[in-house]
């Protein structure tokens, strides 16, 4: 099959990359000549784990290439994917279309052919029967079937979840679009992964609500953490006396400082906006995109008590992660934007260290000293936070930190290591939801 995939950021890349590994011949068209410029000389303009090593092959193989102009590449598709940006739209938290849109146009212009137009993108209910409506008011004379096939994967994790995801989902109003998209999906058929076909809009409402879940899910183990603080309880042993009951599942129970990242924020507040428009609220939904809120901004609260106050005044806090989650460089909507401004705002000097986010952090957080490794950020602190639990901040030489630290005090807003590990190396340790036992 030829695949065009219109927008080459988390999603397009990886899902690009993956079809030409499936064996498909993929060309990813982006409109930022420096994503390309970058792809061309073979540099990722996003970090995720075995895409450098995936892209390179494919390349090789002749199956993958990358253009600024995708004329070319849309003409000739079986397939044409829209992978852009969905962001909030400012004010109201509707998910701004105005890229799936311009996409649609630009493909409507360009198609020869039957083709089959693939909305990858998280796009509302309905956003289907426009494109599908854009595309026929430009072009009445082009054959196509619009297709809703919203893409699950995670960053950090995002090739294995293309490759191996619990599930596909198709939604489609046109049958001659099910064989081409079961081709580009048959690799698959090995894993057996369930293909799931539906109606187009249930498919899209379909995304919205797995995700809308999930921050539900998060957002209700962060409140048990908090009532376990408040009763003397522990989260962890709560998640995983809960976790083992299939019917409740062990994922996505770790409690945290709220959730964050590209999508659950944009998307919980979507799907608020539709439902209301809909007359069909989601309360559920609208409690925890505010409960969630809440709890980002409180997250600064902690620090400062951890210190005995309630202000930061000539306090230097060390932060330990900046993105939003390990194995990645996103800092989209990442809890560190509300933590570390408080932060500040309460007097503190913050110096942070992140893996991989320094050079998107360095874009989109004001005042902060970036430091060039976790123990250069801890020195000279009042308090380290760890915020994000890359896999470096599990391992710390806990001695150094104590040395480097004016004072031996923690907050891990991760659960990263043990209270009475940390006690009894002399520490003032706090965590999430587990006892403080003196
Ligand atoms: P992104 O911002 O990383 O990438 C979007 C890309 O599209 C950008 O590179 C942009 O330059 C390009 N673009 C925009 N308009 C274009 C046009 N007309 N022609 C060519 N290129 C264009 O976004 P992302 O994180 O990959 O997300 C894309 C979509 O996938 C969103 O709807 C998102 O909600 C959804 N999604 C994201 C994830 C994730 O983990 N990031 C997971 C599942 C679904």
């Amino acid at each position: 099959m030829r695949v065009a995939m219109i927008g080459t950021g988390y999603v397009g890349l990886v899902s690009g990359a993956c079809f030409a590994d499936f064996g498909h011949v993929v060309t990813c068209v982006d409109k930022d000549p420096t994503k390309i410029d970058q792809l061309n000389a073979g540099r990722m303009p996003i970090y995720e784990p075995g895409l450098e090593d995936l892209v390179a092959a494919n390349v090789r193989g002749g199956r993958l290439s990358f253009a600024l102009d995708g004329a070319e590449a849309i003409r000739t598709a079986d397939a044409v994917f829209i992978a852009v940006g969905t962001p909030s739209r400012r004010g109201d938290g509707h998910a701004d279309l105005s890229y799936v849109y311009a996409a649609a146009e630009e493909i409507a212009d360009l198609i020869q052919g039957f083709t089959v137009v693939v909305t990858k993108s998280t796009v509302p209910v309905g956003t289907g029967d426009e494109i599908e409506r854009i595309i026929r008011a430009r072009r009445p004379d082009a054959d196509f079937a619009v297709v809703s096939n919203p893409e699950f994967l995670r960053e950090g994790a995002a090739i294995g979840d293309f490759k191996r995801p619990d599930r596909v989902v198709v939604g489609l109003e046109d049958e001659r679009a099910r064989p081409v998209m079961a081709e580009l999906y048959r690799p698959l058929n090995l894993n057996e992964t369930p293909i799931l076909f539906t109606g187009r809009r249930t498919s899209e409402l379909i995304k919205y609500a797995a995700n809308a879940f999930l921050a539900m899910k998060i957002t209700f183990i962060n409140e048990m953490a908090d009532l376990c603080e408040a009763v003397g309880a522990d989260v962890q042993q709560v998640a995983r006396g809960i976790g083992l009951d299939n019917r409740i599942g062990g994922k996505f129970l770790h409690a945290g400082p709220g959730y964050g990242g590209s999508c659950f924020p944009k998307d919980t507040l979507a799907l608020v906006r539709t439902a209301t428009d809909a007359g069909a609220p989601v309360r559920l939904i609208e409690t925890t995109v505010e409960v969630n809120d809440a709890r980002k901004k409180a997250m600064a609260g902690r620090v400062a008590a951890a210190l005995g106050g309630d202000e930061l005044k000539g306090k230097t806090v060390a932060l330990l992660g900046l993105t939003f989650k390990p194995n990645t460089d996103d800092m989209r909507d990442a809890p560190s934007l509300d933590v570390a401004p408080a932060l500040i705002a309460m007097g503190a000097t913050v110096q942070a260290f992140d893996p991989e986010g320094m050079e998107e952090a360095a874009k989109v957080l004001d005042g902060v000293v970036f430091r060039d490794g976790p123990y250069e950020a801890v020195e000279g602190a009042d308090v380290v936070v760890i915020l994000t639990e890359w896999d470096q901040f599990r391992a710390l030489d806990l001695d150094r930190v104590k040395l480097l630290l004016k004072q031996p005090v923690m907050v891990d807003l991760r659960n990263v290591y043990r209270p009475d590990d940390m006690r009894a190396r002399g520490f003032r340790y706090t965590s999430i939801g587990r006892p403080q036992r003196a």
